[in-house]
């Protein structure tokens, strides 16, 4: 598989950053995953990706910094000649928010474990303020796993064991964190890579205001080899 890094900050954009936005697409490219449609993700997607090839989108939850591109989509579509809906994979709840995003071009599903093209999908409940998701995508005898927004979960070590590369929300510091926070931390995220037995470790949810080296010392002190997202970057799994 490829990833694609289209946005990493939260819950709120850097100066000329983007929100939560990932392309994961199969070795063939034939199956494109939009990950999370923050804000800023969709004028980065579009340089990589066709709508109308996207095989669906996922998004772990509805808050604003992984959805609010969901709504200038809508336009898009309509300039967008497809024979299809697209599938919209995201929790039902809030239903408030679900229904500003919801149009007849979209067809929304639960996150229930479900192949998509190429890829198995599973999901783990989050432990989140909404409704989300961790996600495993397994394809091309590889696999991945995305955190989502997310504390400490039941399952969250199962769910990542023998992942070969994870992208993780280190949205706090070790400082910042506790057990009600919304988020885990960079030292957490770290143990995370380092107990599933991955190859890969990259940080994303990255708050502007965080310094970046602290964030990367305290994931590098459980897993070396952990990187920073950067928008752009592009990773083979
Ligand atoms: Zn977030
Ligand atoms: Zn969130």
């Amino acid at each position: 598989m490829k990833l694609t890094i289209l946005g990493m900050n939260g819950p709120f954009p850097a100066p000329g950053g983007a929100t939560s936005g990932y392309l994961l697409e199969s070795d063939s490219g034939e199956t494109k995953l939009l990950i999370e449609c923050g804000s800023g993700v969709l004028a980065r997607a579009t340089r990589y990706v066709k709508i109308e090839e996207l095989t669906a989108i996922v998004l772990s939850h509805l808050h604003f910094d992984h959805m609010s591109d969901m709504g200038v989509l809508q336009y898009l579509l309509q300039f967008t000649p497809m024979r299809r809906n697209l599938p919209v994979i995201a929790p039902r709840e809030p239903e408030t928010v679900r229904r500003l995003i919801e149009c007849d071009r979209l067809d929304f599903i639960e996150p229930q474990d479900r192949t998509i093209g190429e890829m198995r999908l599973s999901f783990l409940p989050a432990v989140h303020p909404v409704p989300g998701v961790c996600l495993r995508v397994e394809c091309d005898g590889r696999s991945f796993f995305y955190t989502g927004d997310t504390n400490q979960a039941p399952g969250l070590e199962l769910m990542a064991n023998g992942a070969n590369l994870i992208l993780a929300d280190a949205g706090l510091t070790n400082a910042q964190w506790n057990l009600a926070a919304p988020h885990l931390s960079a030292g957490l995220c770290g143990e995370l890579a380092r107990d599933a037995g991955a190859e890969a470790l990259i940080l994303t949810h990255l708050r502007p205001g965080n310094d970046p080296e602290t964030l990367l010392s305290q994931a590098q002190a459980a897993f070396p080899g952990a990187q920073l997202a950067k928008a752009g970057s592009r990773y083979v799994i």
